[in-house]
């Protein structure tokens, strides 16, 4: 038995399927790391991998990233947490609020799961409005609003015109999907008469601008452009989960797009590899969270939030992702996507690759999907396609099991180059499909 195995047994018993968070699980038994170290990490049999999962998009740095360690040493000998606030928070925060004008003002929390909480809660404090409408197929972390129709059962969808509010969890109320408004990806008029059809009710529209579980393609302009327009004339607000995306250039996605949200929710990256969130937006309507105002209209506390720990190493991350590394990493990115796109077209299978920026994702379909609908798999496909992600774990990668993967800046042209090999080879060994 190996060391990974023995472990396996060993957590099964004391933690439901062996684990606290459902992600990569490879068969018979997950990997255990033992250590990481830039873009690699080695496992407890001592096998290296490169790092495409990046602790699922928030390492943008690689593992054990000097500068970050060393900041984080030194803060560690003057405590971890403190029930007051620190100097290193108002640091973080006055370079976050630098890094984008539409961030007037921010708050950290612990999690992407939080910051989308607390903007849509803020949204609903603001506007005084009970409902929030979100992407068909969407993952925006574990709140209740926030996770609906993401549904693996076709039969629930409901028309592409009206999609369903159906539920991912057996945990969600009804009570909750009721609330939630669901929009189809990309697709103006659709979405606008749906829209329309709750315009007093709603208190936001929230959209990832590159959606991993949609398909991982970019929103289009005119769908952006469109949600910003209806949310201004009907006094709702508009919300970017850049929880991910922040990675794309120095103040998010958004800059991409020449729109200015209300509210992003943050996370991910922004905590330098310790657990955060963070939601940022205009003053206006941060102000509900002002415990100065007695009561707040959305009083927003957390235990560890702005713990310096994670500001400090947050800070240090992000001075180290300026525009200059921004850029090296989109095109890094780029290339990763023309090697991939090379790849394919050498191994002769139906197969492309979308993403953009630092992102990536491969589908083995011959074009990419345009909503959740197309990027849907049904249980064959997804078979086919965790067959192809174990042979690229085999190959020595490390990726999310929709064969996604994110860059980090500790990655080299080298790294790609040794990524497009592992792909050909586990795309040659799936062939023919
Ligand atoms: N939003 C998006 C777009 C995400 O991808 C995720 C996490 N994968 C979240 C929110 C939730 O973040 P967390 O896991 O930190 O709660």
């Amino acid at each position: 038995m190996t060391r990974s195995a023995i472990l396996f047994e060993r957590a099964k018993a004391v933690m439901p399927g062996g684990c606290s968070r459902n992600t990569i699980l490879r068969k018979p038994h997950p990997i255990y790391v033992e250590r990481g170290q830039g873009c690699y990490v080695y496992d407890v049999e001592g096998v290296r991998r490169i790092d495409f999962a990046n602790n699922v998009a928030s390492l943008i740095h690689g593992h054990a990233h000097a500068p970050i360690i060393a900041a984080v040493g030194k803060q560690l000998q003057k405590g971890t947490a403190f029930t007051v606030g620190t100097e290193v928070e108002i640091e973080y925060a006055e370079h976050m609020c630098g890094r984008n004008a539409a961030f007037e003002k921010i708050r950290f929390v612990n999690s992407g799961t939080e910051a989308v909480m607390a903007s849509l809660k803020a949204a609903r404090a603001f506007t005084h409005r009970p409902k929030i409408a979100k992407v068909e197929g969407a993952y925006h972390g574990l709140y209740d609003y926030a996770e609906t129709s993401q549904t693996a059962r076709p039969e629930n969808w409901g028309q592409p015109e009206r999609p369903l509010s159906v539920p991912v969890s057996q945990g969600t109320p009804q009570r909750a999907l009721d609330d939630v408004v669901v929009i189809p990806f990309n697709d103006v008029p659709r979405a606008l008469a749906i829209l329309d059809a709750h315009r007093d009710e709603l208190a936001c529209v929230l959209i990832d601008l590159l959606p991993h579980r949609v398909g991982l393609i970019p929103a289009a302009r005119d769908f952006v452009g469109a949600l910003r327009r209806w949310t201004e004339q009907n006094g709702a607000l508009l919300i970017f989960d850049e929880v991910v995306t922040f990675r794309s250039a120095v103040g998010g996605a958004q800059q991409w797009y020449d729109v200015q949200p209300d509210i992003t929710a943050l996370g991910k990256m922004i905590g330098g590899g310790f657990p955060i969130g963070g939601i940022a937006g205009r003053a206006e309507v941060m102000e509900v969270m002002n415990p100065l105002h007695r009561p707040a209209p959305f009083p927003l506390y957390g235990t560890f939030s702005a713990n310096p720990v994670t500001m400090t190493a947050g800070h240090m991350a992000m001075k180290l992702y300026d525009r200059e590394a921004v850029e090296r990493l989109n095109a890094l990115g780029d290339r990763a996507r023309s090697m991939i796109g090379e790849v394919i077209k050498t191994a002769d299978v139906p197969a492309c690759v979308t993403g953009r920026g630092s992102i990536f994702r491969i589908h083995l379909s011959p074009d990419a999907p345009e909503n959740y609908r197309q990027a849907y798999l049904p249980p064959e496909r997804a078979a086919l396609l965790s067959a192809f992600v174990g042979h690229l774990f085999e190959g020595g990668l490390l990726m999310v099991e929709t064969a996604t993967g994110f860059l980090s800046t500790a990655m080299s042209e080298r790294d790609i180059e040794e990524m497009a090999d592992a792909v050909f080879a586990a795309l040659h060994k799936i062939k023919p499909y």
